[in-house]
This record gives C-alpha cells, structure tokens and sequence, in this order.
C-alpha cells in the first residue's frame, strides 16, 4: 500500500511525540527463518544470532519470534545480552560467542544457565574449578579466522583433557569462517576441509560432541555441505543478503525501517549555504525541509549530502551536513509537505525502497555496521504481520 497521507502504516502505533524510530516487522523476521529452514536437512538446528540488540533490530522481540519459527537456539556476544533474554523469560539455551574469564562473569554464567565459548584448557578449567554444577561448554576451534579458538591441530588433544574436567561437559564444537560471504571459495574450502577432518576423527574416536557447527548466513546460504548439525544465522534473518551474489539463493524481506518527521519548512533562496560548513549551497528558490534525526540517532555523518529520504514514495535529496539531532532534505519537487509528515530513510515507502545496502555501499561499510550503529534514542516498534 502506497502512503500518499504521509503517514504510513505503523501511523497508528507511533505516537505523534515520536521525532524518529524504527519500525521492525517481527513478520519478515519469521518468514526469513523458515524460508531458510526449508534450505536445511530436518535434523540441522537454527541459532539465532542476536547480538548487539539482534543487529539493532531488539534482541527480545527477535529472539521470540526466531524461536517461534522454529529456531532451537540463541546466540549473544556478551553476558549482558544473555542476562537481557533471560530475564525476558526466554527459555531456549544460549551461546555466548564471547570468552567469559574473571570469577564474577563465571558465577553470572552459571546463575543464568548461559553457555560459554572455551578456546583453552584455562578457559575450561575456569569453569570447571567454580564448582556451579555440570556447565555445558562450547569449545571454539580455530580453522582459520585467527581470532578465538584453540588451533585445529590441537582441537583433539585439547577435547581429550576437558572431557575428564568434572562440572563441565562440552555440548558443541565449533568454528567460524573468515570470508564465507566473498566469491573466492578457497579460504572456506580450507577451513571446512579442517573441521570436516577433525569432526570425523572425532567421531572415529567416539568423543565427538553432541553438535558440531561452522557455517554464518553466508555459508549457511552457499554451501550446504557446512550446515552440520547447526547453522548460526544473523544477518539473513534480518531480510538482509551478506553478498549480493547469494540473492538468488532464497528470498528474503528486510525488516529494520527508520522513520522520521519533518519539523520545519521554509522557502531560502539560490545559493543559501546550508548546515554546518555549507558544505551545500543551493542552486535555485529551494523549499528545506528539516527531518529530526541526525548521527545522534545513528544515521553516520558520512552520509552527509549522498542519501535520498522517501517522502510520500518519492526520492528527496537529503543536503547539507547532517547534525546530531536533525538534518534537511530538499523538498522543492513536493510542494504540498507539511510540518509532522513522516519521511522513511530506511524501508519501504510506495513503490519505492532504500536498502542498508545501498548506505553501506556509499560509506564503504557492510550492513551490519549500518544496523549495530542505530542508536538506542531510536526506540523500536514492532509490527507482527
Ligand atoms: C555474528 C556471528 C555469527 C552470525 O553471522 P552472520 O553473518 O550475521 O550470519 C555466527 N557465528 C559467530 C561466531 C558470530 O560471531
């Protein structure tokens, strides 16, 4: 439905007080989880990755309906966002990706029946020593990202000493890939080749964890053969592609949008400069429109005078550097634009639509840092349809 009123259609859910939000549609986030459900073996689980607020999108909301898509398990980076789901009465097991090393975030891990990642025998022992009962453990191998993990060619010595810890039983084995998402399969090849081999020696041995698991939404999208028995998605259940090669792979529906008002209109004529440094300076009687939001809320600085915002499903240039709390965008092609309309810089409007990809390109950045910058002053509103 096209939004020719300007109001579009979370109008009724966001109250006029709002100066700027994002709208997050809990329905694509289903539909992207079981659309990437259906490119798994039935026995393969789904982690939801939600990190970093769920890649800024709420990691409570998202995580609730992941699960009830069919996801089995959740992943967060630090302890915080592991407490966070806890205590929003979320039952599913968690993985923490981050090390956990000092007492007081061990004993935390326990209290909340947290999952950590070890990369050491220190890291195990740690666990084990506290004495809070069997904790189950996630030993990390690195095959190579060079970031966490023990070695791959020590991986098997290492399981075969933490195995005899009491109070900590290994529930996982797992590894991560460094250049999944880019074209040139063989950095993935190499490293799926390594823990392929150390997971049947494993299993040979008769020491191989429960689960094992490699692949993010890159891999999980590309190569089948690295889904195991779980795949860690991010990204794609946001409705957002980690390359664009992997488009025709499955379909998926953004659901993130940012939103804004208008708050002032005025009329200046040729060469005004306009915002800090006039690093805009008009060419003609231009009608400025001046949208409340700015790189407080996360929309980056960068950006400044190289992104349209759709009022009423058309393009207007956004000019001009963009402040903390507001911006301008150039309206003088839409001469009926009131003071209180909403503009969309980020989502659907009409017929038209401005993708994080399209602002990760022009700031030479991936979405996921355009996603994990919006700001907390944003608040989030959900839509289930
Ligand atoms: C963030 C993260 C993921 C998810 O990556 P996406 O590319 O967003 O799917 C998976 N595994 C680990 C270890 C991560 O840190």
């Amino acid at each position: 439905m096209s939004n020719h009123q300007g109001l579009g259609w979370a109008a009724d859910r966001v109250p006029s007080t709002r100066r700027a939000w994002v709208e997050v549609d809990l329905g694509a986030i289903r539909r992207n989880v079981q659309a990437i459900r259906r490119l798994l073996r039935p026995s393969t689980q789904f982690m939801s990755v939600v990190k970093a607020d769920g890649y800024g999108h709420g990691a409570v909301a998202v995580a609730r309906t992941a699960l009830s898509a069919g996801a089995s398990w959740l992943a967060v980076a630090t302890l915080e966002e592991g407490i966070q789901l806890r205590q929003a009465g979320i039952e599913a097991p968690i993985l923490l990706f981050g090390p956990t090393i000092c007492k007081k975030e061990i004993e935390a891990v326990a209290e909340h029946r947290l999952q950590p990642t070890v990369c050491s025998l220190d890291h195990a022992r740690r666990f084990s020593e506290a004495g809070l009962g069997p904790i189950q453990i996630h030993l990390k191998v690195d095959t190579g990202m060079s970031r966490l993990g023990v070695a791959w060619q020590e991986a098997q010595d290492l399981l075969n000493t933490i195995r005899l810890l009491p109070n900590v039983t290994v529930a996982s084995l797992y590894s991560h890939l460094a250049t999944a998402d880019a074209a040139d399969p063989v950095t993935t090849a190499q490293q799926f080749e390594r823990f392929a081999r150390l997971v049947a020696m494993l299993e040979k041995q008769g020491t191989r964890p429960p689960l094992a698991h490699l692949a993010n939404s890159a891999a999980t999208l590309a190569l089948p053969e690295t889904h195991f028995d779980l795949v860690r998605i991010g990204l794609a259940q946001y409705g957002l592609y980690p390359a664009s090669h992997l488009q025709e792979v499955v379909v998926l529906h953004p659901a993130l949008s940012v939103k804004a008002r208008i708050v002032f209109i005025k009329t200046v004529p040729p060469g005004t400069g306009v915002s800090y440094g006039h690093t805009f300076r008009t060419g003609r009687p231009t009608r400025l429109a001046t949208v409340s939001i700015g790189y407080g809320d996360g929309i980056p600085r960068a950006l400044s005078n190289r992104i349209d915002f759709l009022v009423r499903g058309r393009r207007a240039r956004q000019v001009g550097t963009i402040t903390m709390d507001q911006c301008l965008i150039d309206v003088t092609d839409m001469p009926d634009t009131f003071e209180g309309e909403i503009t969309t810089l980020l989502g659907q409007d009409g017929d038209e639509r401005i993708s994080v990809a399209e602002w990760a390109e022009r700031l030479g950045t991936i979405p996921y840092e355009i996603l994990t910058v919006l700001s907390p002053r944003l608040p989030r509103i959900f839509s289930q349809d």
